[in-house]
């Protein structure tokens, strides 16, 4: 589904991607670690374009990264994106903040949208939490609102960008749990994280990336038993 051969990417003279290869299946589920500047986070970026790469491929669905204008547009609809960051609109409700998008980009009407996403906010456990503020919820909650409002345009894929990282500990499992499910409803994720128990129990494969480069790409039981190369060695040693 995705696919990308190859690719590198500079921010002035920092060469941040080098050359990274890496596919992701239909139903498959990636977990992405590594150090802090590894380039993580630019690969998510770089599949959603909303950074540009200097050379290599990246397609998805087989085609390649639409430049601009309404195939961007429903690029954006087909790779959804969650950060750690929530980036829920402060001043609309939470069942807006799931609809508006479906109404806008899709042009559903607003009482099926409506519909939909109260069904989405049932999925995330949020049912009851529709007509409130951002503000009103916890953390947990919000970053659950931003999985349903990825989840309203029927994305082939989610990218998540360390969702957990900037919650309380007591609220991050149930948000893994959210992602947990999603996996198991077939779902195709790519996932920045450091929930070392999320990669050992969703993921199907490991990504472990250091200093711009795919350095082990397996099985999360053999990546977290018997890593292969002194880096990821040192960084599981880290944070294990
Ligand atoms: P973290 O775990 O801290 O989130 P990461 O693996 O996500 O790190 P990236 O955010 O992809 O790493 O950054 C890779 C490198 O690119 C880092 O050296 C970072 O400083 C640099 N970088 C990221 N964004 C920009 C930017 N907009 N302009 C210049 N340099 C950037
Ligand atoms: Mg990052």
């Amino acid at each position: 589904l995705i696919e990308l051969r190859d690719v590198n990417k500079y921010y002035g003279r920092l060469h941040v991607l080098k050359d990274v290869s890496l596919t992701v299946g239909r139903g498959e589920v990636v977990v992405v670690i590594g150090p802090s500047g590894s380039g993580k986070s630019t690969l998510c970026r770089a599949v959603n374009r909303l950074e540009t790469i200097e050379s290599g491929r990246i397609t998805v669905g087989g085609r390649d990264l639409p430049e601009e204008g309404k195939a961007l547009a429903r690029l954006r609809t087909e790779v959804g994106m969650v950060f750690q960051s929530f980036n829920l609109f402060a001043h609309r409700t939470v069942l807006d903040n799931v609809s508006l998008a479906p109404v806008k980009v899709r042009r559903r009407s607003r009482a099926d949208a409506d519909r939909r996403s109260r069904e989405l906010l049932d999925r995330v456990g949020l049912a009851d939490q529709a007509d409130k503020y951002p503000a009103q919820l916890s953390g947990g909650q919000q970053q659950r609102v931003a999985i349903a409002r990825a989840l309203a345009m029927d994305p082939e894929v989610l990218l998540f960008d360390e969702p957990t990282s900037a919650l309380d500990p007591e609220m991050i499992n149930e948000v893994l749990e959210v992602m947990r499910q999603l996996a198991r409803d077939g779902m195709t994720m790519v996932v920045v994280t450091h929930e070392m128990g999320f990669a050992r129990s969703a993921a199907h494969r490991v990504v472990f990336m250091a200093d711009g480069r795919v350095i082990e790409d397996r099985a999360p039981e053999e990546f977290f038993t018997s890593p292969r190369s002194e880096r990821a060695r040192d960084f599981l040693s880290k944070i294990l």
